[in-house]
C-alpha cells in the first residue's frame, strides 16, 4: 500500500513545531549519547563530524550509533522525533550545530519533511546537509525529499556500510564547500585590501601631482604649472584662432615691506596677495601662478586685451582691499602692484616667450610709471605694439 507522507496533512502541527521552536522555554528534550563519543577538548572537537539523527525507531538510533562510532571520527546526537530535533537545534549556539542530519520521514508529532521545512524556515542561512531515511520506498515520497532539497535519499532497512558512505560523501562535499566558502571569504578580504591600497596609492599620487604644481608658500600653482599650462594653452588657441592674455604682477615695494616688516610678514604678504588674485578670476581655466619671488602670472585664456583690462581692475581692486599698511610705499598706504598685461592670438609653430616678454616689458613699464598702476601690449602678427 502506498504511503505518502505530506505537508498538507501536517499544516496545524508545523505551525506549532515553528512556535514552539521560536518560543519555547522548555529545556531542550534531545537525548545526547550517554557515553561521551570522543574528547571534549576543542581541539578534538574541530577533528570530528557532529551527526543528528532524527528518527523514532530506537533500535535504528542504536543500530547507526554503535556502528558509526567505531570510525572515531562522529560527535552523534539524537532525537526521537521532528519536534525534539527542532528544540535541541534551538538551544544550539551556531558553531554547535550538526554537521549532517539523519531525518527519518515517518514520526509522531512531526515528520521528517515537516521537520525539513521548519529547519529551513527557522534558520534559513544554515546550509546544513540533510539525508532522509524511510521506509517509504514509493516514488513519490523519494522524489518529494529531494525536491524538498535533501541531498540523499537512503531507503530502509538500510546497509550500515551505504548509511557510512553516503554520510562520508556528503561530508566531503561539505568540507570541500566550507573550503572554497573560507578561500573565496579570503580573496574577498584580499580584494578589498587591494582596492584599499590602490586606491591610497592614487590619492597619494594625485596629492604628489598636486604638490608637483603648487607654491608650497601660497598655495597657488607654481611657475612649472604656469610652464606647462601656457605651452598647453599656446598650442590649444593656435589650432582655435583665438587670443590668449597674460598679466604679470608684482608687489610693489616689496623688499622695503620685507626689511620694514620682517620676512614672516612679507610670507603672509604674498599669500594674502596671492589668495586675493586667485579669488578674482572667474573661470576654471585662468590661471593664477606664483612667477617668481613677489611676482605672479594670471593667465587668461580665450580673452581679448579689453577682456584682460577689465580682469586687471579686478586684480589690483582685490588686492587694495586687503588694505595690508606698507608704510613704505610711495604708491600707496597699502600693499599694491603693478601690472603688465600681453595678449597675443597664438601661431602655431611659434612659442609664447614673445607674449611672456612682452608682458614683462609692460610690466616694467608700469612701474616706471610710478608702480600701482598697469601697462598694456597687443601683439599683431607682425609686430609687437601697444
Ligand atoms: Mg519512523
Amino acid at each position: 500500500m502506498r504511503y505518502s507522507v505530506t505537508s498538507h496533512a501536517n499544516t496545524s502541527a508545523l505551525t506549532s513545531a515553528l512556535t514552539s521552536a521560536a518560543t519555547s522555554d522548555r529545556p531542550p528534550l534531545t537525548h545526547s549519547d550517554p557515553q561521551p563519543i570522543v574528547s571534549s577538548d576543542m581541539e578534538s572537537r574541530r577533528k570530528h563530524y557532529s551527526l543528528l539523527i532524527v528518527d523514532d525507531t530506537p533500535d535504528n538510533v542504536d543500530l547507526l550509533r554503535r556502528y558509526l562510532m567505531r570510525f572515531k571520527k562522529f560527535r552523534i546526537s539524537s532525537a526521537e522525533n521532528g519536534q525534539i530535533a527542532l528544540d535541541s537545534l534551538r538551544d544550539r549556539p551556531l558553531d554547535d550545530r550538526p554537521d549532517l542530519i539523519l531525518m527519518d520521514v515517518v514520526m509522531p508529532q512531526l515528520n521528517g519533511f515537516e521537520t525539513y521545512r521548519a529547519i529551513k524556515v527557522l534558520y534559513p542561512d544554515w546550509d546544513v546537509p540533510i539525508i532522509f531515511m524511510t521506509g517509504l520506498s514509493d516514488l513519490s515520497s523519494k522524489l518529494e525529499g529531494l525536491e524538498l532539497g535533501a541531498v540523499d535519499y537512503i531507503i530502509k532497512p538500510f546497509q550500515k556500510e551505504e548509511v557510512l558512505a553516503r554520510i562520508e560523501l556528503q561530508l566531503r562535499l561539505l568540507d570541500l564547500t566550507r573550503q572554497l566558502r573560507a578561500k573565496n571569504e579570503q580573496l574577498e578580504r584580499e580584494i578589498t585590501e587591494r582596492q584599499r591600497v590602490e586606491t591610497a596609492l592614487k590619492d597619494a599620487n594625485l596629492e604628489l601631482a598636486r604638490l608637483a604644481t603648487i607654491d608650497g608658500l601660497t598655495q597657488v600653482a607654481n611657475r612649472r604649472c604656469f610652464d606647462e599650462v601656457i605651452s598647453k594653452e599656446w598650442a590649444r588657441l593656435a589650432d582655435e584662432s583665438r587670443p590668449l592674455s597674460l598679466v604679470l604682477c608684482d608687489v610693489d615695494y616689496f623688499k622695503r615691506f620685507n626689511d620694514f616688516y620682517g620676512h614672516q610678514a612679507g610670507d603672509d604678504c604674498l599669500v594674502r596677495v596671492a589668495r586675493a588674485l586667485q579669488d578674482s578670476t572667474r573661470r576654471a581655466t585662468d590661471l593664477v601662478a606664483r612667477y617668481g619671488g613677489e611676482e605672479f602670472a594670471v593667465l587668461l585664456p580665450e580673452t581679448d586685451l579689453s577682456r584682460a583690462e577689465e580682469a586687471i581692475y579686478r586684480l589690483r581692486f582685490a588686492v587694495e582691499s586687503l588694505m595690508i599698511p606698507h608704510a613704505q610705499s610711495d604708491a600707496s598706504e597699502w600693499v599694491t602692484v603693478s601690472l603688465g598685461v600681453a595678449c597675443q592670438v597664438p601661431k602655431l609653430g611659434q612659442t609664447p616667450q614673445n607674449l611672456i616678454a612682452a608682458a614683462d616689458s609692460a610690466l616694467y613699464e608700469a612701474k616706471q610709471q610710478g608702480r600701482n598702476t598697469y601697462c598694456a601690449r597687443y601683439l599683431t602678427d607682425d609686430r609687437c605694439g601697444e
